[in-house]
């Protein structure tokens, strides 16, 4: 979301894309052109941060909301073809492949060799995303120290 378009701090400016899309788990999500639209199955509406030097590389952010989930949780809804793969080797030195739009690179989803059935969805672009709670985190070494001040109670990660 641009700046300019939304209240930072404020109260939150509802994107027209925002409607809740919740049916029995299935969440929708898109990236911020929808050119890419998805739905993601959760058990639990939560966030997993991970605060790894990739994910703030990547996101430009302290960290990213995620959820590892079963691969075929997740459906490309539309806009599939505009679909594109970064790949790069993970500390297990296998790959982790990175999916995004290729025309406003919002990442959707990462998929790792390490967890071939598995894939790690990015749960802050599903709508409604924004009111999930968060409740784990990972690579907690990699956390920012204001990070810490803004949510001290959070649960220490492993
Ligand atoms: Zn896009
Ligand atoms: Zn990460």
């Amino acid at each position: 979301m641009d700046i300019k378009d939304g209240v930072l701090f404020g109260s939150g400016s509802e994107h027209p894309s925002l409607k809740k899309g919740r049916e029995e788990g299935v969440w929708r999500g898109s990236c911020h052109c929808e050119n890419v639209r998805w739905t993601a199955r959760l058990e639990n509406a939560e966030h997993v941060l991970c605060h790894c030097a990739t994910c703030q590389k990547l996101g430009g952010g302290p960290y990213s909301c995620n959820q590892i989930i079963p691969k075929e949780g997740l459906v490309i809804v539309s806009g599939n073809e505009n679909v594109g793969e970064y790949e790069y080797k993970g500390a297990s030195g296998k790959f982790v492949h990175c999916y995004f739009c290729k025309s406003c690179t919002s990442h959707i989803y990462h998929h790792q060799d390490v967890m071939p059935d598995k894939i790690i969805v990015r749960t802050l672009l599903l709508d409604g995303g924004g009111s999930m709670p968060a409740t784990g985190e990972i690579f907690a070494e990699g956390k920012l120290s204001w990070v810490r001040d803004l949510k001290e109670e959070l649960a220490a990660g492993q």
